[in-house]
């Protein structure tokens, strides 16, 4: 047992408190791990205003990166010291769907990941003897995390951790929604709703693919800069005639395909006009809880438009983080364009004000 410094959320819509919680030793399959560096994703705030209902208090925290310092039982194939990126949908390797190469899908553990523990049923973290939660069986906005073994896929030591971290959540999300749901390929025309830092991976998805008219639609106008940076060829801010504007920049057409990558159901509604009879929409940011999306049935059937569910990019994790980073090492995909600022865990409140306010680029806890 040791204690580590963790961003807690004890109820919704308080303030993310730092607190020293008990993590105890790793387990059967887990690992113990160095936090080194955390997005600060949009996926952590739905737990502080109850969008996703999860048990509390949690830790929460899990689009990271850090060094493996000590292996429980079973540990197979890892070692001390190694830099891992972390899968917050850690699978079993076996069941109907890891064997169709989905491991994203996997259900042998998700009810217990959901119930807030790792793959046994059980915390490591705990305040005075009294039960902490874990969040995607990572809670990685902490000092140090045990983990699933099959959580930690390893990476060159010499990739930033910052660079690690958002492979883990934003950047296989956006790109894997781009290259793995559907195929974006030469020429196409794509519409990104949304320049966060799923939305802002898309678009280097895009533009790694060959995209020729990406364009970025958003309602905070100082976004344009970053979403240049990572490929978007154009930028529109938000507004309820959008559909029009995109289809006068796509030949009066529509786009092949259009991502929604918020979880905004009247977004996605919108979204669904700016893709072309034939096109694909892609639903890739996660909607509140319980919300529904209505989308016209007849239309889909007359101009044969696709709609698809995007989790975790379509990804085969293990394989797709390197995939990814070694995209990154050629200087296909311009990661580091993404990162707008860093902070350290103790402004983790500031972190998250700046990023519900709109502030343009993806955020970093440094540990
Ligand atoms: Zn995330
Ligand atoms: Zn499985």
């Amino acid at each position: 047992m040791i204690q580590t410094k963790a961003a807690l959320i004890h109820g919704t819509n308080t303030p993310f408190q730092i607190e020293k919680v008990d993590l105890a030793s790793p387990k059967e399959n887990e690992v113990l791990i160095k936090v080194h560096a955390v997005g600060v994703c949009h996926s952590d705030w739905h737990l502080v205003t109850g969008d996703t209902h999860h048990s509390l208090p949690c830790v929460p925290g899990h689009e990271g990166c850090g060094e493996i310092m000590e292996l429980g039982p079973e540990t197979q194939g890892l070692k001390v010291g190694q830099k891992v990126v972390l899968n917050w949908a850690p699978n079993c390797g076996e069941c109907f769907y890891c064997n169709r190469k989905r491991p994203s899908l996997c259900e042998a553990y998700t009810k217990h990941i959901w119930d807030g523990f790792l793959m046994d049923g059980t915390s490591r973290l705990s305040t005075v003897g009294d039960t902490v939660y874990h969040y995607c069986a990572l809670s990685c906005l902490s000092e140090y995390a045990v983990v699933p073994a099959s959580s930690c896929v390893v990476i060159p030591n010499d990739v930033p951790s910052e660079i690690g971290a958002l492979v883990g959540c934003a950047v296989t999300t956006g790109v894997g929604a781009a290259i793995n749901t559907v195929q974006v390929s030469i020429d196409d025309s794509v519409v990104v709703f949304g320049a966060g830092g799923v939305g802002l991976s898309t678009i280097m998805g895009a533009a790694y693919a060959g995209a020729n008219n990406i364009i970025a639609v958003d309602i905070h106008s100082d976004k344009a800069d970053v979403a240049t940076q990572c490929g978007a060829t154009d930028f529109i801010i938000y507004h309820d005639k959008i559909s029009d504007e995109i289809k006068s920049k796509t030949d009066g057409r529509g786009a092949d395909y259009v991502f929604e990558a918020i979880g905004n159901p009247s977004i996605q509604e919108l979204a669904i006009e700016a893709v072309r009879p034939g096109g694909t929409l892609v639903l890739s940011g996660i909607s509140p809880m319980g919300t529904k999306t209505n989308f016209s049935g007849e239309l889909l059937t007359r101009h044969e438009k696709t709609v698809k569910g995007s989790y975790y990019g379509s990804s085969e994790t293990g394989k797709d983080f390197l995939k990814l980073i070694q995209l990154y090492q050629l200087g296909k995909l311009p990661i580091q364009n993404m990162i707008s600022r860093f902070y350290t865990l103790d402004e983790v409140n500031l972190a998250y004000e700046d990023l519900i306010g709109g502030k343009p680029g993806r955020r970093v806890i440094q540990l």
